[in-house]
């Protein structure tokens, strides 16, 4: 359906709910101006090019020619240190101080859901703006001073080695922790109502959740300009952006009885 407003058996159902997973996506970062290094609205409209970015974003590109793989995340990093929450972001955390339970996991690497406020989070795939070394325990932040000052690889300022990206590379194992938690929280006790936005959801363990709320007969919710593989999985899919919708998703919850 094409959005105007939440249609009322949703409203009514988000009024008597207490517990609420979210699943957010590039399409919520989009809306604050950063862009995907592919798909649609993607960095590179030449395909090519987009394949060499994923390339580029690879665990062999890291291991094999380190400085090519910082190329593209200063890239990202200076997009994204530039960025701010979108409502969106902010109708998230107003969700969460309303809720008893509330559990969001992105796909976003760009940290703006932290930056927002939002508390109780699961960002699967890293931030791009922390690195972390290859070889001691040091983990740390990228500031502007440093992403304006980074030509090739960072090194370690404790032990001098080579700093790594702390995100999820192509060909990389997701954190085990991560996984956990979100085992703990989708899986173990799955939240009354499932809701997901701005991703296409072409990994299994983001539309996985989703799927299974949705068999075990939870209301689940979508949010997206276009229709995704999840659409007809759903129970309410609404066409739009996620910075309209949510606010409106937010002023239901807190509107509960
Ligand atoms: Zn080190």
């Amino acid at each position: 359906m094409t959005f105007r407003q939440l249609p009322p058996d949703l409203v009514a159902t988000l009024r008597e709910t207490v517990s609420l997973g979210v699943i957010t996506g590039a399409g919520v970062s989009a809306e604050s101006g950063i862009q995907t290094y592919r798909g649609q609205g993607g960095l590179y409209d030449d395909e090519a090019e987009g394949d060499r970015t994923v390339e580029a974003l690879s665990a062999p590109t890291l291991a094999a020619d380190p400085d090519r793989t910082w190329g593209v995340v200063a890239h990202l990093a200076r997009q994204t240190i530039q960025a701010k929450p979108n409502p969106a972001h902010q109708a998230l955390v107003a969700m969460e101080a309303t809720l008893e339970r509330f559990i969001l996991l992105t796909q976003n690497v760009d940290g703006l859901h932290r930056l927002a406020g939002t508390r109780n989070m699961i960002d699967i795939h890293g931030d791009v703006l922390e690195t972390r070394c290859s070889s001691c325990a040091f983990h740390g932040d990228l500031s502007v001073e440093d992403l304006q000052a980074l030509t090739g690889t960072p090194r370690c300022p404790q032990c001098a080695c080579g700093l790594r990206p702390h995100v999820v590379l192509f060909g990389e194992m997701l954190p085990e922790a991560k996984i956990r938690r979100l085992h703990e929280e989708f899986y173990e006790r799955p939240p009354e109502v499932v809701l997901i936005a701005g991703t296409s959801a072409i990994f299994p363990y983001i539309a996985e959740p989703v799927l299974l709320a949705a068999q075990a007969g939870h209301p689940t919710i979508e949010v997206n300009p276009e229709p995704t593989p999840l659409s007809d999985r759903v129970r309410w899919s609404l066409r739009g952006k996620a910075g309209e919708i949510f606010p409106q998703i937010a002023a239901a919850l807190a509107s509960r009885a």
